[in-house]
Parts: structure tokens; C-alpha cells; sequence
């Protein structure tokens, strides 16, 4: 094994003192609940009220009182009961509500306080006149199809806790319980620069040796797709000047700079050299595959602030992986998420046996087949080129194969981090 691989950092190590290092912006803005969803609550949400505020119907039927019909008619088999109104749902009720009778209820509607049971009304046999109902004494019981007051949220309780990101399912409930604005905070600005003489931008032509740019518009949608403002700061050149001055502009625009390429130990990488006057560098290797190098450091900002900057391989599947593996974690920290949720991974089993490298991280692009018994099996695809973007696009997961693990066997279980959902 080279001293360069055992001189690389673990990758579940460096995320934790990346994530340690990095502080939460801290503005902050009210926000329509719907306009606040991808940002990240800066304040917890309490519930102003108990949710059902009444006790309502969960069913179509008769609402009576199972208490009643318990002392009233113990020996029956059926009760008789006269229905003397009607409940609609958003409505005020019609007629009376007799405490020995019934009213005709329907789902959502406000159950009358002398009635503590909702029988549905296929289970109940009714007059023609619908006047007066037979109700078997067997389907009476008392909090049957009711929807207690607080039983799905009571008043005080926490809705959303501060450093959730909102998504649709939060938004629904604070609509819910008639919270209309929130306290977030503000949307994270992350620039994005590629560095190289040879990118150019995907409407451009291109000569012998250049290559049109990816990485920036991945890693554009990446942001964007994190919840957080991309900034686009396009291509720089291989040359000192340049890289200075398009991360110092990188710095002072956004609360996070991410850029790709540049960064190995190339006669034209510049980054690390740029870096260290600009700032401070903490890693530049990583036991990662596809991935390393990549580089984590600060851009000291004139007025002394420090803004967390990220570079990246660049290969861009080694861009995409790294992205994934160590970036939107950091990038979540920095727009104040807390705790921070990890990848969704499902567990398949490798159809074919892999080998692997122990003392590194590797992301296997694979396809999800299904299995005999109803789960997954992960082939991994033949072309894992860090620069195969085509198998990327086609791959449904990322098999991810932990630091300590050697080669595995076919039927071995694994986590696959989820593509198509990613
Ligand atoms: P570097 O990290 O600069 O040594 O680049 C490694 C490989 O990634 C080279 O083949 C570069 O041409 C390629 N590369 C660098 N930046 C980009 C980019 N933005 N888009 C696509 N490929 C890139
Ligand atoms: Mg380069």
C-alpha cells in the first residue's frame, strides 16, 4: 500500500471535523410557510391549539351516546333511536341533539357533547323516513370513529423543531394548525467556480484538448436542489492571478465557495498555493474512490469573516461523489440544519463478487434489480471511470462500500444510496 493512500484522510472522520468546523449562518426572515419550504427553521414552531380543536367524526353515520345506550338498554340486542339532526361538516347543526336519541353525521363534522360514538351508517338500518335508526347494540362503543380534541396534536406541543428543513409534509402541517408565517433563515448563497484552461462554457466549440465544463452546472443544480442559492462564477484559468481573484470575489458574495478542479499536485494546480495566502487549507486528501484530492480550507473575508470553501476533483464523477459524500452535508450545517439527515440508503444484495480496497471509502455505480423476495440486488456496472459521466446518468445507486472493508462476495449485503431519489 503507497504512503500517499495511508497518508489520506478517513472519509467519515474528515466529515466530522468538516461539519465541526463550520458555523450556521445566522440571519434570519419570516416567511409564507409555502415560500419557507427547502429553508431550514430558525425557531421552533409550537402549537397554538389542540388539533381536532372539537371532537369530530372520522366516519359517515349516526353520532349517539354509547354511555346512554350502555345504561339504558343493557338487555337489547338493537336500539331504536330517533334521529333529530344532522351534522355537516364546516356546518352549525341542524336540528337538535337529543342525548337519547341520534343525529345523522358525516365525516369532519363537530360531534354534539352529549354523543360519544360515531356508528357508520352501513352498519346502521334506517326507516325510510330516516326518523329513526336501528343500531345493533354490538357496534356501539363509546369512542368509536371519534377524533378526540389534541388527539393528533395537542396545544404546546413541538411542530417543527429549529434546524428542520421544511419540506411539503411540514408545510401541511403548519398550515394545519393555522401557522401561516415562520422564522427561517436565510437562503444560503453558494458560489460555484470550475478552474482549467481547457473547460469551456456548453455553447462554445471546441479545439483539439478542450473539454466543454459539467462540473459547474452539476454542481449549480446541486446547490439549487439543496435549498440553497447557487451563485455561477463561471471559468477560471490554470493561473495564480486569476484563481486569486475569482475566489476572493467567490468569498465575498456567498457564505460557502465550492469549486472543481485545480487541486491535485499538478504544475498547473494552483488552488492550494492560492489558498494558504487567501486563507487556510485543512485537507487535500482523501480516502475516497472515485474522489480524492479535495480540498477544505477558509477565504478570510476583509472584514475577518471566514467562508468555508470546498475543492473539488476534477473528475466530475469524483466532483459528484464528493459532492455527495462530504459537500451537502457541510452545506446543510452552514444553512443552519441541525441534526443533519443522512443519505436515504437501501440494502440490496451485490450480485457479483467486488473487489475493493481496504483503508478507503469507495461509491460503486450500480443498477437496482429486483429480487426473488421482494428486495434489491445491486450490479455494479462495468464502467466506473471517474470521468464517465454516461454511467453515472444511467446508474440507478451508489453502492457505498465502507473504509475497513475488503473485497466482497457475490451476495453480500450493501448500502446503495438511492439515485433516482437523490
Ligand atoms: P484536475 O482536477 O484539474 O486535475 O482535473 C482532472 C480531470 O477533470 C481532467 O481531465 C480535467 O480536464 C477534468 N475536469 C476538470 N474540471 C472539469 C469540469 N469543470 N468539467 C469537466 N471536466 C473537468
Ligand atoms: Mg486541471
Amino acid at each position: 500500500m503507497s504512503d500517499q493512500r495511508s497518508s489520506a484522510e478517513r472519509v467519515d472522520h474528515v466529515l466530522q471535523s468538516i461539519l465541526a468546523s463550520i458555523t450556521p449562518i445566522t440571519q434570519s426572515e419570516w416567511l409564507p410557510i409555502l415560500d419557507a419550504s427547502g429553508r431550514v427553521l430558525a425557531q421552533d414552531v409550537v402549537a397554538p391549539e389542540n388539533l381536532p380543536a372539537a371532537p369530530v367524526s372520522a366516519m359517515d353515520g349516526y353520532a349517539l351516546s354509547a354511555t346512554l345506550a350502555d345504561a339504558k338498554q343493557a338487555d337489547s340486542g338493537a336500539l331504536h333511536l330517533a334521529v333529530t339532526g344532522k351534522s355537516l361538516a364546516g356546518r352549525q347543526l341542524e336540528g337538535v341533539a337529543d342525548p337519547v336519541g341520534a343525529v345523522r353525521i358525516f365525516t369532519g363534522a363537530v360531534i354534539p357533547e352529549c354523543y360519544d360514538c360515531v356508528v357508520p351508517q352501513e352498519l346502521v338500518a334506517s326507516t325510510s323516513s330516516d326518523k329513526l335508526v336501528v343500531i345493533r347494540r354490538e357496534d356501539i362503543r363509546k369512542g368509536l370513529h371519534v377524533r378526540d380534541v389534541g388527539e393528533d396534536v395537542r396545544k404546546g406541543d413541538i411542530l417543527v423543531a429549529r434546524g428542520q428543513q421544511l419540506s411539503s409534509r411540514e408545510v401541511a402541517l403548519l398550515a394545519q394548525t393555522g401557522c401561516a408565517r415562520v422564522l427561517v433563515h436565510r437562503q444560503l448563497k453558494v458560489s460555484v467556480v470550475s478552474i482549467g484552461d481547457e473547460l469551456r462554457n456548453v455553447h462554445q466549440p471546441l479545439n483539439t484538448g478542450l473539454i466543454h465544463d459539467s462540473n459547474r452546472l452539476m454542481l449549480l443544480d446541486l446547490v439549487h436542489r439543496a435549498g440553497a442559492q447557487a451563485i455561477d462564477l463561471g471559468i477560471t484559468p490554470d493561473d495564480p492571478a486569476s484563481l486569486r481573484s475569482a475566489l476572493s470575489q467567490a468569498a465575498s458574495v456567498s457564505d460557502l465557495v465550492i469549486s472543481s478542479g485545480g487541486v491535485s499536485v499538478g504544475e498547473a494546480d494552483h488552488t492550494r498555493k492560492v489558498l494558504d495566502e487567501l486563507g487556510e487549507i485543512k485537507f487535500w486528501r482523501l480516502a475516497i474512490k472515485p474522489g480524492r484530492p479535495l480540498a477544505y480550507g477558509f477565504i478570510k473575508k476583509e472584514d475577518k469573516s471566514q467562508t468555508p470553501f470546498f475543492g473539488l476533483p476534477g473528475n466530475p464523477v469524483a466532483s459528484y461523489v464528493t459532492f455527495l459524500a462530504i459537500v451537502r452535508y457541510a452545506l446543510a450545517r452552514r444553512a443552519g440544519q441541525d441534526p443533519l439527515v443522512t443519505a436515504p440508503s437501501i440494502r440490496a444484495r451485490l450480485l457479483k463478487a467486488t473487489a475493493k480496497n481496504v483503508g478507503r471509502t469507495e461509491y460503486l455505480r450500480c443498477w437496482l434489480r429486483p429480487a426473488d423476495d421482494g428486495g434489491w440486488n445491486a450490479e455494479v456496472m462495468p464502467s466506473q471511470g471517474a470521468a464517465n459521466l454516461l454511467s453515472l446518468a444511467q446508474a440507478d445507486g451508489l453502492v457505498v462500500l465502507p473504509h475497513e472493508l475488503g473485497a466482497l462476495e457475490a451476495g453480500s449485503w450493501v448500502d446503495v444510496i438511492n439515485l433516482r431519489l437523490a
